[in-house]
């Protein structure tokens, strides 16, 4: 909307870096969409100068920037315009409920503005986190060929977020407004050693700073609902009142490093991708397969018949099963001290795997290890249950599959470059789909795509385009500035 700061900046520099040939044009766009404001609201004051604007986005590397009239955006007027209604979920929170209409005239503008430019990418500040996160569910919604990249708030050197109202401030009224970051910063702080947050005392602690309070919630960050479990990342976001001027600002509560679940299908290329991922976020490596592959390697050495129930608690019993991961990333797998890494490969563990996986006992046991392995977060763990029996409080649920003839190919090249002699095409393809059946039809924790878990279909993708649709979701849920890339 103009009166371009650093904020601003910032988009348009991201923009450019993003690209690396260089041969993309960066495109500004300044429009003052009198359909956000509310009646009582202060669109006629808003603060307007687009000869700065245009000094701003040329000295910050755009190649152009586009100051359409609202003529050229509503031609005839904005009611012989399709008009948004974004679904009352996205706005039952936050901003929502105290400003209505206001998002149904973002959404609006905004698929009228992308319609008119086309762009590749859209930049968006992380800001105003819920209308960031509106725009990705209306881009999705809508199938619109375009990518959101959102980029983190930038602060002034007091910690004020950047925004144009804040050229509304008194320094006096700026002074208090600091409140607002400091707050979400420390609650940002006790809940990472630890500690709850109280909503109530921070509104008391806002108000005292003379801040009108008009909310203070925390939700999830991506569908913006109430949150059922301290134990998930949240946002925590304000609106306050100071002066006359409306601020808004957030932080995100990261009780514990985040969770990552990818599940689905054999040969659906998960070990690839999981392994990459945990490199590329600093996270553990978890391969759940391993662990359900070394036991039946353990019971078929000891020629355990797996209806034996006894015989197979005495091996859980007795059990000492080792996940050490190397510096390259890798993981080691010991069963009682004999290294199985390779072996657990093999042909005949992986023909035999999925009956013993889905031996109460075993499923029992493993279950508990694993959790174990995950309880202060951190990891990214792949398998057949993990969103939905080992880790259903993940932060990230991935269900990559893709189908049984490219599941099968995949397996043929991995088992070729492990040195196992192949089977043929037709007969990989049928294991494959015989593992998936007992996989999905067992009766604790089959296979299965839970609820909040976001499906890839991985046919035709290479695996860096499968990692980075990944790390694109997960970035809009955990955003950079709380789990970037090479984390340290
Ligand atoms: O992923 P991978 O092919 O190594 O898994 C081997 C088998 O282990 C699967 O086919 C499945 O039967 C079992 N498994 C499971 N639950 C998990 C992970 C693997 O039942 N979480």
């Amino acid at each position: 909307m103009g009166s371009l700061h650093k904020g601003h900046a910032k988009l348009i520099k991201s923009a450019m870096d993003l690209d690396a040939t260089k041969s993309s044009k960066v495109l500004v766009s300044v429009f003052i969409n009198p359909l956000q404001f509310g009646d009582n609201e202060d669109f006629e004051r808003y603060p307007r100068n687009l000869e700065n604007d245009c000094a701003l986005a040329k000295a910050s590397g755009a190649s152009a920037i586009w100051a359409p009239s609202f003529e050229e955006v509503f031609k005839g007027g904005a009611s012989s315009h399709f008009q948004l209604k974004v679904p009352s979920n996205l706005e039952a929170h936050l901003c929502g409920p105290k400003r209505p209409g206001h998002f149904d005239g973002v959404a609006t503008v905004m698929v009228r503005l992308l319609t008119l430019v086309r762009p590749q990418k859209l930049f968006l500040g992380e800001k105003d986190w819920q209308q960031l996160v509106i725009l990705r569910h209306l881009i999705n919604n809508l199938g619109l060929p375009i990518e959101i990249v959102g980029i983190d708030t930038v602060r002034d050197a007091d910690g004020l977020a950047y925004s144009s109202r804040n050229k509304y401030l008194t320094p006096e009224q700026r002074q208090k407004a600091l409140a607002l970051p400091r707050l979400l910063a420390n609650a940002a702080k006790e809940v990472r050693y630890g500690n709850s947050v109280n909503l109530k005392d921070l509104q008391n602690m806002l108000e005292q700073h003379n801040l009108e309070v008009e909310y203070v919630e925390t939700v999830d960050p991506f569908q913006l609902q109430s949150t059922k479990t301290d134990q998930k990342i949240c946002i925590l976001a304000a609106a306050v009142n100071c002066g006359g001027t409306r601020l808004i600002d957030h932080t995100f509560l990261m009780p514990r490093p985040p969770i990552i679940a990818i599940d689905g299908p054999a040969g659906a290329g998960k070990s690839t991708v999981t392994r990459a991922l945990a490199k590329r976020l600093n996270l553990i490596y978890l391969d759940t397969g391993a662990m359900y592959r070394a036991v039946t390697w353990l019971i078929q050495t000891q020629n355990i018949d797996p209806q034996d129930n006894i015989a197979v608690m005495r091996i859980l019993e007795n059990l000492n099963l080792e996940l050490n991961q190397s510096e390259a990333g890798d993981q080691k797998i010991l069963i009682n001290s004999h290294d199985v890494t390779e072996i657990i490969r093999s042909p005949e563990v992986t023909s035999f795997v999925s009956t013993v996986a889905a031996i109460n006992s075993v499923r029992e046991a493993l279950t508990i290890q694993q959790k174990q392995i995950g309880i202060k977060g951190g990891l990214v763990a792949e398998g057949r249950d993990i969103g939905t029996a080992v880790f259903p409080d993940a932060d990230l649920k991935i269900f990559l599959t893709a189908s049984a003839v490219e599941r099968a190919r995949r397996r043929a090249s991995d088992l070729k470059s492990r040195g196992f002699a192949t089977q043929d095409l037709n007969t990989l393809e049928a294991e494959i789909k015989e593992r998936d059946r007992i996989d999905s039809t067992r009766k604790i924790s089959p296979l299965l795509k839970a609820d909040d878990a976001i499906e890839l279909i991985s046919d035709g993708m290479t695996i860096e385009n499968v990692i980075d649709s990944i790390l694109e979701i997960f970035h809009s849920r955990i955003p950079k500035e709380v789990w970037p890339i090479d984390h340290p």
